[in-house]
């Protein structure tokens, strides 16, 4: 009875949160069988269409998830769009289970006048741009200007900096977009503001995100000394990880520099710095082209110290020129389906380790069910945590195991009636081939299929 016995899982999303609830359950149950169900016809979530370019390193899970994804257990469904093409209620009705894990898609907003301007865009489309996110590939952003100010201070903003002023020589050899490519070696910016609402020992980004700037090639930093007023004096009563950092910024910023730096830096043609205590008031217009011609900043300060500190405004404003704005500050899940509690306030599934709170069968991993903040790693072990949750319902009756369910067959049924054809993991391996050979004729590690319709064409040749 190994099929129609075997517990069915399904789960919606194929990022890294999706592949490692997949990976546990297989591991620790000998009989459940995993179905991935995935909105676009390629999988991997953000470590294809978030992790930047030139950190080929991090995309090595990829590796991890195949094997997943090939395993005799588990089967992958791409090109479906859960909420729309089906609903969770039917896969609920399909499967013992059902785990969401469709991470983050929609971005917090400024919420300030001028926003909608052309020249501002999220960095969430930008980072969909220049890694070849489908829906951004229309962003083409104006890069004529040679100020951008980019608000937040996060490793995603350090990472669309980072690509905004690397040598495209650099570039050339990741797998960025050929469009971006192009873009970026006709781009004027020459200059890149980070804006953050607090000081220096607040900043959200990380120490190898940090080091990658300051030792950015044709790259020289410009900081505010007064920023780092007290902050020496900071550094003793911070935990580790954040004094080495705030101790990188502090030499940075303040430390003559020795002979060989000094001349990298007299040679550079582009600058890049962080501002902080400063947070956006209003993008400001060009009256006569409508697009972005500044940014008025309000000036802020700390109440209280630490992580808990909070960004007080001071009633002055700054004017920044730039023509380029770009928000860093933060990613937002969506609601997919009207079944699924949801929270709009903290925008994730209610949960308690996993379990969807009010409803049975239904579990959450991933930036779904914490909230987008996280390195791989986070989401790995709280996508192994969610697994053990549904594993220990699975073994204490909680989850009614005993009625066989047709799992991927009546779905497949049903997604056939509705005109919408799947494409299998061997299908995406026929992607892959592709992308990896056009991408050898230019010393790439892959040249991305840009569009929908070409990538099924592929998969379905
Ligand atoms: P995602 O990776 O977003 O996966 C969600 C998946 O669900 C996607 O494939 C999506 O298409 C799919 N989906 C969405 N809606 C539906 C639907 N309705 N039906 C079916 N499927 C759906 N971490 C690092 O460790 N190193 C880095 O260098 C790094 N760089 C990053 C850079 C950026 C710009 C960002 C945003 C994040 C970065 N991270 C990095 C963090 C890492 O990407 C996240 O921790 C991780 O991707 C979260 O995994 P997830 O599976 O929850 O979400």
């Amino acid at each position: 009875c190994f099929s129609s016995c075997s517990p069915k899982v399904c789960i919606v999303g194929s990022g890294p949160a999706g592949f490692y609830t997949a990976q546990h359950l297989i591991k620790a149950q000998k009989h459940v069988h995993v179905d991935i169900y995935e909105r676009l016809p390629v999988p991997f979530g953000l470590v294809r269409f978030g992790v930047a370019p030139d950190h080929p390193e991090v995309k090595n899970v990829i590796n991890t998830f195949t094997q997943t994804a090939k395993h005799l257990r588990c089967s992958f469904y791409g090109n479906v769009n859960v909420g729309k093409d089906v609903s969770v209620q039917e896969l609920q009705r399909a499967y013992h289970a059902v785990v969401l894990s469709y991470g983050a898609e929609g971005n917090r907003t400024m919420g300030v006048p001028g926003e909608g301007l052309a020249g501002v865009y999220s960095a969430k489309d930008f980072v969909g741009w220049y890694n070849g996110l489908p829906s951004c590939r229309q962003l083409s952003p104006d890069l004529s200007c040679e100020t951008a100010v980019i608000l937040g201070q996060g490793n995603v903003a350090l990472d669309v900096a980072r690509v905004l002023l690397s040598p495209v020589d650099m570039l050339k050899e990741t797998d960025i977009t050929q469009p971006a490519l192009e873009a970026l070696a006709h781009s004027q910016v020459r200059r890149v503001l980070i804006v953050g609402r607090r000081g220096p020992v607040q900043v959200a980004c990380t120490i190898k995100e940090l080091r990658e700037m300051v030792n950015l090639p044709g790259t020289r930093p410009d900081m505010v000394e007064a920023d780092f007023d007290g902050v020496t004096e900071a550094l003793k009563d911070l935990p580790r990880p954040r004094k080495r950092l705030t101790e990188l910024m502090l030499k940075t910023a303040l430390q003559t520099p020795g002979e060989t730096e000094q001349e990298r830096r007299d040679q550079a043609s582009r600058t890049w710095g962080l501002r902080f205590f400063r947070s956006p008031v209003e993008v400001l217009a060009d009256p006569e082209r409508h697009r972005t011609a500044g940014i008025r900043l309000a000036v802020t300060r700390l109440e209280g110290s630490g992580e808990a500190a909070r960004a007080v405004l001071t009633g002055e404003v700054e004017d920044v020129t730039c023509g380029l704005v770009i928000s860093s500050i933060g990613y937002k899940s969506l609601p997919i389906d009207q079944s699924v509690p949801f929270d709009s306030q903290s925008a994730i599934v209610p949960n308690t380790l996993g379990r969807v709170k009010q409803a049975p069968g239904l579990y959450c991993s991933g930036w779904l069910k914490t909230g987008p903040t996280g390195v791989i790693a986070t989401t790995m072990n709280n996508s192994f945590d969610t697994a053990r949750s549904l594993l220990d319902d699975m073994e204490s009756g909680v989850l009614d195991l005993s009625a066989a369910k047709s799992g991927s067959q009546v779905i497949s049924a049903l997604l056939e009636q509705r005109g919408v054809k799947p494409v299998s993991f061997s299908d995406w391996e026929k992607i892959d081939r592709v992308e990896m050979s056009r991408g050898e004729a230019s010393g790439k590690p892959r040249e991305k299929l840009l569009t929908v319709e070409e990538m099924l064409h592929v998969a379905r040749t």
